[in-house]
């Protein structure tokens, strides 16, 4: 099937290049110019595992390809993927304006019968928005379909091949069809594709998502809750995670979410019920719960220096939001960043991903060190801000000698405390005992 996916960044990439990958005929179309001729040019824009060595194969072998002319990319789709930015407006609501204007640009080109696809996060009642604003102009039949997508960076090409499952919103016989027919290759162990209706699939993907920061919230507050009581919450975790209606996944207390997703639409949602007059006060706590959290281990940092920090040197381990990906948007480490600066730190850093996208944000506010025992070289404290693998088992003899102090601000929780007892470090992670 010849497809089109408007929009070539995390998602689009990934999903365009599954897509060939599965033998179908892929345009991916960008406006950003770099971008399209980095990835004509076989050079991928994103780190994302696996992605890379299936671009090139169905890149090479031409099913694959990229352009900043909307009409020369959609020719001949049967389906159009929308996988356009929503960031979050003034008012925390999703901004539809990039999805609206593709929708208003495809109207006079469509030559025929295509099915447009939302894949992007929108709100409620946004499939309806784009119908209209495509019939405005459109000379041919047409259907807009919601198929909110749920892929994790880090490790979006196997959850976008293999999903737990595909919810597809359409009344639409026509297009549930032709998305069944694409969809097949990726259920055939037999995960469903969940069709419902349009609003309800917009829902499912703020409610999935608001859920989840919901659940990580819920357990930095139990964390937040050990500290003052004494308790353990690697323990608590391990104990309610073993229940099956709870489950073991998102239990892990630290430094708060980040990345592109979850607070934005966490905040989308709560707008969302401001705007039909209801009060989602869950939404709210988790929003403020997780604003401090980030920064959690600031004033710790601190009190360990007897609160002046001006003249020292903080080593920073981690950058992205989360590892495996370089992506750095709302990243816990960038306001942990801009406090130790604001109160006169020096702050280097080391991550295996994201330094230059940090580098693109803000200069020189920070050094960027070679690997993580240069970053720690001479530095006054270690602050972990993300859980890469290569963080877990470092060599702390080396770390020892590395460090002015052996002191480690952990907002992942990697260490155990006996280990680090026994290593003679003092160590302040999240929700457990405090080693000195
Ligand atoms: P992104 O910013 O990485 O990519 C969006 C791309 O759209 C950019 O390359 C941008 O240049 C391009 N673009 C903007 N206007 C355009 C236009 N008029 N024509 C063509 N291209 C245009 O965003 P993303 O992370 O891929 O997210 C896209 C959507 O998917 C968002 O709604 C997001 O919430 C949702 N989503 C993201 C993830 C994720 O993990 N990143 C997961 C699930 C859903």
């Amino acid at each position: 099937m010849k497809i089109a996916v408007v929009g070539t960044g995390y998602v689009g990439l990934v999903t365009g290049t599954c897509f060939a990958e599965t033998g179908n005929t892929v345009s991916c179309i960008d406006i950003d110019e770099r971008k399209v001729n980095s990835l004509k040019n076989g050079k991928i824009t994103i780190y994302e595992p696996g992605l890379e060595v299936i671009f090139e194969r169905n890149l090479k072998q031409g099913r694959l390809s990229f352009t900043t002319d909307l009409k020369e990319g959609i020719e001949g789709a049967k389906i159009i993927f929308l996988a356009l930015p929503t960031p979050p407006g003034e008012d925390g609501s999703a901004d539809l304006k990039y999805v609206l204007k593709v929708a208003d640009d495809l109207g006079p080109i469509l030559k025929d019968y295509t099915v447009i696809v939302d894949k992007s996060t929108v709100p409620v009642g946004t499939a309806e928005k784009v119908h209209n604003a495509i019939a405005a102009n459109a000379k041919v039949d047409f259907d807009v379909v919601s198929n909110p997508e749920f892929l994790r960076e880090g490790v979006a090409v196997d959850d976008f091949m293999k999903p737990d499952r595909v919810v597809i919103g359409t009344k639409s016989e026509k297009a549930k069809k032709l998305m069944e027919t694409l969809y097949a290759p990726l259920v055939r162990q037999g995960n469903p594709i969940i069709f419902m209706d349009e609003k309800s699939a917009e829902l499912t993907k703020y409610a999935a998502n608001s859920f989840l920061a919901t659940k990580i919230t819920f357990m930095n507050e139990i964390a937040n809750m050990c500290e003052l009581l004494g308790a353990d919450v690697d323990a608590v975790r391990k104990g309610v995670g073993t229940d099956t209606r709870i489950g073991k996944r998102f239990l892990f207390a630290g430094i708060g979410y980040g990345g592109s997703c979850f607070p934005k639409d966490v905040q989308a949602l709560a707008k969302s019920a401001e705007d039909v007059n209801y009060d989602f006060t869950i939404l709210k706590s988790v929003m403020a719960v997780n604003e401090n959290q980030k920064t959690k281990l600031i004033p710790k940092i601190k009190e360990y220096f007897n609160g002046d920090l001006s003249g020292k040197t903080i080593a920073l381990w981690g950058l992205s939001f989360k590892p495996y990906t370089d992506d750095i948007r709302e990243a816990p480490a960038l306001y942990n960043i801009d406090m130790l600066t604001e109160a006169g730190a020096t702050v280097k850093a080391y991550d295996p991903e994201a330094m230059d996208n940090v580098k693109n944000l803000i200069g020189d506010k920070i050094t960027f060190c070679e690997d993580a025992y240069s970053c720690a070289d001479g530095a006054d404290a270690l602050l972990i801000a993300t859980e890469w693998p290569v963080f877990r088992t470092p060599d702390f003899e080396k770390l020892s000698v590395s460090l002015n102090n052996k002191v480690i601000f952990d907002g992942r929780n990697l260490y155990t405390l006996d280990e680090m007892k026994d290593l003679g470090f003092t160590y302040i992670s999240i929700g457990r005992q405090i080693i000195n």
